[in-house]
């Protein structure tokens, strides 16, 4: 170890930052959510901007008595002479000092933090490789959930309630390992305090009870791992059986724990390996076995993921149940296609359709695509029927058409029509991965946009 990044408790204590400019700025915007004094001597008495009111700012050049009762001082003084004079004055008055820019002459050097409050993350490179320490930094933000600093307050907020019911070390450890993994750790990072003090207190008065399970609905978006959500790469790392769908991609099952059970309860077109209802006994069996159990779906859970009845059979079962969002594949397509789902003068609309009801039969829904884009999941079959049934319905035969197929994968395409050429086109260029189909005028604005000639929309328009 070269460098020991000691945690310095900030309460009662005094920061000192002299010098202008953005350095010094930056030092002092480092600890304005802390609890310590702050004082900046910059010698015109004015705070820098947006530190009103946080900030003492003496309007006299600094002096050794500035330095009275300091615990740090970052010195971003420019003029050399005065920065040994500051730094020491600094240490005279028992502070320890960073010259920024010069960590040779510096007693500490300011690591890149990760700042949740009660928990803080430091790395420190010894000043060698700034940028490795920006990127580690970057790399800790995401795997470190946001609200963390708020369980961390709440354990402290217990401690002592937990020290006087579990008077045995070896009970408090087994206490805060079960606590700070299960339900009052959930609540606290999804941002309800009340909910986790209650789970808090609940396994503090029930050591007995066993494991509560609990379901997590997830979207895992279109395929491309990095458009998952954070928390929904969080939970899957969390968790003990995933229970997931075809559409599902490796890469994203890959962020999963090694050890992490996996059941795929995939649909094919027209072949349903799992029926629907034993997919909801299965979240509900391991559920109350106490497993953390996540469910990964295609996209978003409740955008024809048919999560709205796996959440009913959980809440009916008596399951903890929570659901993160992903990004639906008419999302990832329009992204990925640049075709925007409204646009100002175009489409102030957006419908998202499924082009097959139940039973395979029409969806009455269609009537509400003759206007505005259309946004038609799991269509591509009943592609003849749809163009069929839109042109019945008064909707143009020279409408723009966009097909994408496998957004977000690496054999992603985009292929342009019109609604009176989409069955065609479907056979023609052999579109069998999933697919979205858009249709409207906003389609025009994708960036591969190129109308069909005139002609062809005619003849086709006349075979429909
Ligand atoms: N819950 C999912 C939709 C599941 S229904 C979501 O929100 O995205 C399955 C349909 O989604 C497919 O028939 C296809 O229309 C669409 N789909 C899923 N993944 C896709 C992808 N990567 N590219 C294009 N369409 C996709």
């Amino acid at each position: 170890m070269q460098t020991f990044p000691a945690a310095l408790p900030l309460g009662g204590k005094t920061v000192v930052v002299t010098g202008a400019g953005p350095m010094a700025e930056a030092k002092l915007r480092l600890f304005l959510t802390s609890p310590a004094r702050l004082k900046w001597l910059a010698g015109d008495g004015a705070s820098p901007p947006g530190f009103a009111g946080r900030v003492e700012s003496p309007p006299h050049a600094p002096e050794a008595a500035d330095f009275a009762g300091a615990a740090l001082v970052f010195i971003a003084e420019a003029d050399p002479s005065a920065r040994r004079q500051q730094a020491r004055w600094a240490r005279a008055a028992g502070a320890l000092v960073n010259l920024v820019d010069e960590p040779e002459g510096s007693d500490f050097q300011t690591p890149a933090l990760v700042d949740r409050d009660e928990v803080v993350v430091a790395i420190a490179t010894g000043g060698a490789a700034p940028v490795l320490s920006v990127d580690l930094r970057a790399a800790i933000e995401r795997l470190l959930p946001p609200r963390i600093g708020r369980l961390a307050a709440l354990a402290r907020e217990m401690r002592s309630t937990v020290k006087r019911v579990l008077g045995d070390f070896e009970a408090r450890r087994a206490f805060w390992e079960r606590v700070l993994r299960g339900p009052a750790r959930d609540l606290a990072l999804a941002g309800d305090q009340e909910g986790a003090r209650r789970a808090f207190l609940d396994t503090l008065n029930r050591p007995e009870a066993p494991r509560e399970g609990v379901v997590h609905l997830i979207g895992a978006g279109p395929g491309d791992p990095e458009l998952l959500t954070l928390r929904a790469a969080r939970l899957l790392r969390e968790a003990d059986v995933i229970v997931h769908d075809r559409l599902v991609s490796p890469e994203v099952l890959d962020l999963a724990r090694r050890d992490a059970r996996r059941i795929n309860v995939g649909k094919q077109r027209n072949h349903h390996p799992v029926p629907q209802e034993a997919i909801e006994a299965l979240l509900v069996e391991e559920a109350q076995k106490g497993q953390r159990v996540v469910r990964l779906k295609g996209g978003d859970p409740f955008i024809f993921g048919r999560g709205g009845e796996e959440v009913a059979a959980l809440r009916a079962a008596g399951i903890r149940v929570e659901v993160t969002p992903g990004i639906s594949a008419a999302l990832a397509a329009a992204a990925s296609s640049q075709i925007p789902l409204t646009h100002r003068g175009l489409a102030s609309s957006v419908t998202l359709a499924s082009g097959v009801g139940r039973r395979g039969g029409p969806t009455p829904e269609l009537r509400a695509l003759v206007e505005g884009t259309g946004a038609l999941y799991m269509s591509v079959d009943a592609a003849p029927r749809i163009q069929a049934q839109l042109l019945a319905l008064g909707r143009d035969g020279a409408t723009p058409v966009a097909l994408v197929e496998h957004a977000s994968r690496d054999q992603e395409r985009t292929i342009y029509c019109t609604l009176a050429s989409l069955a065609s086109t479907v056979d023609s260029e052999a579109v069998t991965g999933p697919a979205i189909i858009f249709l409207g005028e906003a389609v025009t604005q994708g960036a591969a946009y190129a109308p069909a000639p005139a002609q062809a929309i005619q003849r086709e328009a006349q075979r429909a």
